[in-house]
């Protein structure tokens, strides 16, 4: 028997290939519902608007295995619009550097030495902040990289490693590596639903509201599984996936090392139908740094948002929505857009990632414990904290185990 615990993206892949080869799985979930940071909320809202890109192998895969992958589709196969509020400039801004042949494909203040700048930053040199290594090409720092950064960070440019931003600049040469998708309908049932459903086929079990308080352990092994109302024995041949957050794990084994400092996302959702098509608007200068347009509402990003964090509904709505009135217009966004905002719910993940900054990456050793595996985005160093980097872990610790 292997308990997986944890149902984040981790513990849904480590589960899937787990149950898919027949192993017999249990997958424990604290809350009421999977997903974790990447999850439906109870009236079906997403926590928070996510995205992937082609280059999400492993993602993409999973979606595939767990026959969602039609449920995700690519709102601007032409480029991303970005309005400048700055100056009110609009232009369609394609995600790779090989899309810039095109001069109306290229972003803000991008020059020669600003591209080798940021190539650069995709082998292997100091770890410094983005803005310093990025200081003589202000503007297309200000146009390209630091919304990359903070897209694909989490960190603002100031604060965030060359290193782990080269990581993923390393990843998107491939053909087809800068494609945008996001999910049709929502995080539910265009990503949750259809993986607890396969879990469940491949005759795995799902047991939510079963938090791990503790875990016995001896001689380098683990012994029982210990819940908040029951504790569960392992036999000789049981295992364990811990797949949690990184101070859930330090809580429950306290040696592992483990990133300490996390930045938080904050999104607004507001209850807007439109017609469709679903639509990404990049905004700079801006409080709402992506707008995502679908049928059943409209989602605005604030990543990094530390101020945005401590703000309330009141403050935010306004500011976000008079914001997206000026790019819907902007873009021909269809549908009626009203001056007033519309109800309006923020969500506040306050420990969305880590906060990705120069120096050693604290990695854990993917087998603790002789019979107890880790994972989970943080655990996975050689990308930073995305769901590409949780499906890899979770898959990654399903090998990992004894067989
Ligand atoms: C608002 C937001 C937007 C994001 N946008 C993107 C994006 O566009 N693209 C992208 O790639 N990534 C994005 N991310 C990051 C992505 O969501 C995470 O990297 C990924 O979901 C992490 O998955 P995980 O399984 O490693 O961890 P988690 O999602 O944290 O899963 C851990 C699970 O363990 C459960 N748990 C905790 N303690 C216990 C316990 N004691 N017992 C049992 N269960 C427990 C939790 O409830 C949770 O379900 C975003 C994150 C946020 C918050």
């Amino acid at each position: 028997m292997i308990h997986v615990v944890g149902a984040g993206l981790a513990g849904l892949a480590a589960a899937h290939a787990l149950a898919t080869e027949g192993r017999i799985v249990t997958l424990h979930e604290a809350t009421p519902s999977a997903g974790g940071r990447a999850r439906a909320l109870a009236d079906g809202t997403d926590n928070g608007t996510h995205a992937l890109i082609g280059c999400n192998t492993a993602a993409l895969g999973f979606l595939d295995s767990i026959g969602a992958r039609q449920f995700w589709l690519e709102p601007e196969p032409d480029g991303l619009p970005v309005l400048d509020l700055a100056d009110g400039s609009a232009r369609t801004v394609a995600l790779s550097p090989f899309g810039w042949w095109r001069s109306d494909r290229r972003p803000a203040g991008v020059s020669l030495g600003g591209v080798m700048a940021m190539a650069a930053m995709a082998l292997p040199s100091e770890d410094r902040t983005i803005a310093k290594a990025m200081a003589g090409y202000p503007e297309f720092l200000r146009g390209f990289v630091d919304p990359l950064t903070i897209a694909a960070l989490n960190t603002p440019s100031v604060e965030a490693s060359t290193q782990r931003l080269g990581q993923i600049l390393r990843r998107l040469g491939a053909p087809g590596a800068t494609r945008l998708l996001v999910a049709r309908r929502g995080l539910g049932p265009d990503l949750v639903e259809p993986a607890l459903a396969a879990i469940g086929l491949a005759g795995g079990a799902y047991r939510p509201g079963h938090r791990l308080r503790g875990i016995t352990q001896y001689a380098g092994r683990a012994t029982a599984l210990v819940f908040h109302d029951h504790e569960t024995p392992l036999a000789a041949g049981d295992s364990v996936i811990l797949a949690l957050p990184p101070w859930e794990t330090q809580r429950l084994l306290p040696d592992i090392p483990a990133p300490d400092a996390f930045a938080p996302i904050v999104n607004l959702h507001f209850a807007h139908a439109s017609p469709g098509p679903v639509r990404f608007l990049g905004l700079l200068g801006a409080l709402c740094q992506w707008v995502l347009v679908r049928p059943g509402g409209v989602a605005v990003t604030v990543s990094a948002g530390d101020a945005e964090a401590d703000q309330e509904v009141e403050a935010l709505a306004p500011r976000a929505w008079a914001e997206i009135l000026q790019a819907v217009r902007k873009f021909g966004v269809a549908g009626d857009w009203p001056e007033a905002p519309p109800p309006c719910r923020v969500v506040k993940e306050r420990r969305a990632t880590p906060r990705h900054r120069p120096g050693p990456i604290p990695t854990p050793p993917r087998m603790p414990l002789a019979n107890l595996a880790l994972a989970g985005d943080w655990t996975w160093p050689d990308l930073p904290a995305t769901i590409e980097a949780a499906i890899r872990s979770g898959q990654a610790a399903a090998r990992a185990l004894p067989g």
